[in-house]
């Protein structure tokens, strides 16, 4: 096992949260950032340590320019270097685009977009070094697939996979691989209330879960994934094949 830890944004609940858990089973001490929800970042943390794993809650709110620092040093003093990354912390704010306000056009990119740059940044600069490294961002399959009522969403997290491309080339020969997942419909807090109405429209028939979004991501983390970069895993039970 390698020496070092992974960084998990957003990892207070849904999707975040089951990725904390499924990193902290491959062995990996986990960082468990949130904004608000210290009792759900808690929580996760606590269920890491009862499964015999290593982890710690860590407060920051992605959008500010100075998170990476505020949790970098953290962790590799506590844990090694940051040798994976799960771009995760994401929201929406839904509207049809001539009623889109400025404000919810940029608290979803800051959050969605401008977040994953900045941290990703910080982690290459040592991942870079380790000649080590996995980055996966969590995308959408809103952004290469139109949502009406979206658009900020959808330009966040299409933004996100060109992003993750052109990154993922940059540092193939360095032994660092930058991918992203696209799930579909995830029953999450992010969802409630959605679900109900775009279940028939999916081939499978049915959302999907948090942990079967974490399983992608834990694999694309995992050493044996170390050939796949640049790539987008649709995890969508069908919704766009
Ligand atoms: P969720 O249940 O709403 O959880 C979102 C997480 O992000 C929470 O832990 C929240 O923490 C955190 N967060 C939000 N803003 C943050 C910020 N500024 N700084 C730090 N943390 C922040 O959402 P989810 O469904 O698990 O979504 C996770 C990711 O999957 C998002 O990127 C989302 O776009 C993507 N996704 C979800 C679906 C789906 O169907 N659910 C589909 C496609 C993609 P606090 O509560 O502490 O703020």
């Amino acid at each position: 096992m390698r020496k070092g830890c992974a960084l998990v944004t957003g990892a207070s609940r849904g999707i975040g949260a089951a990725t904390a858990l499924a990193l902290a089973a491959d062995g990996w001490p986990v960082g468990v950032n949130y904004r608000s929800d210290a009792e759900g970042a808690e929580r996760v943390t606590a269920a890491i340590e009862a499964a015999g794993g290593r982890a710690v809650a860590l407060q920051a709110d992605v959008r500010d320019p100075g998170a990476a620092d505020a949790l970098f040093p953290v962790l590799e003093e506590r844990f090694g270097p940051v040798l994976v990354l799960v771009n995760n912390a994401g929201v929406r704010a839904d509207a049809l685009a001539p009623q889109l306000d400025d404000d919810d056009w940029q608290s979803v990119i800051d959050t969605n977009l401008s977040a994953a740059f900045r941290l990703t940044r910080r982690a290459l600069r040592r991942m870079v070094r380790e000649r080590f490294g996995r980055i996966v961002n969590v995308a959408s399959v809103v952004g290469p697939r139109a949502n009406p009522g979206q658009a900020n969403y959808a330009a966040s997290k299409a933004g996100l996979i060109g992003f993750t491309r052109t990154v993922a080339a940059e540092v193939a020969r360095r032994g660092v691989t930058v991918n992203a997942v696209a799930p579909g419909f995830v029953e999450t807090e992010m969802t409630q209330g959605l679900l109900e109405r775009v279940v028939a429209e999916i081939p499978a028939r049915r959302a999907g879960t948090p942990a079967e979004v974490a399983a992608c991501v834990r694999f694309l983390a995992s050493e044996e994934a170390a050939y796949v970069t640049g790539a987008t895993l649709t995890v969508d039970g069908g919704l766009s094949a």
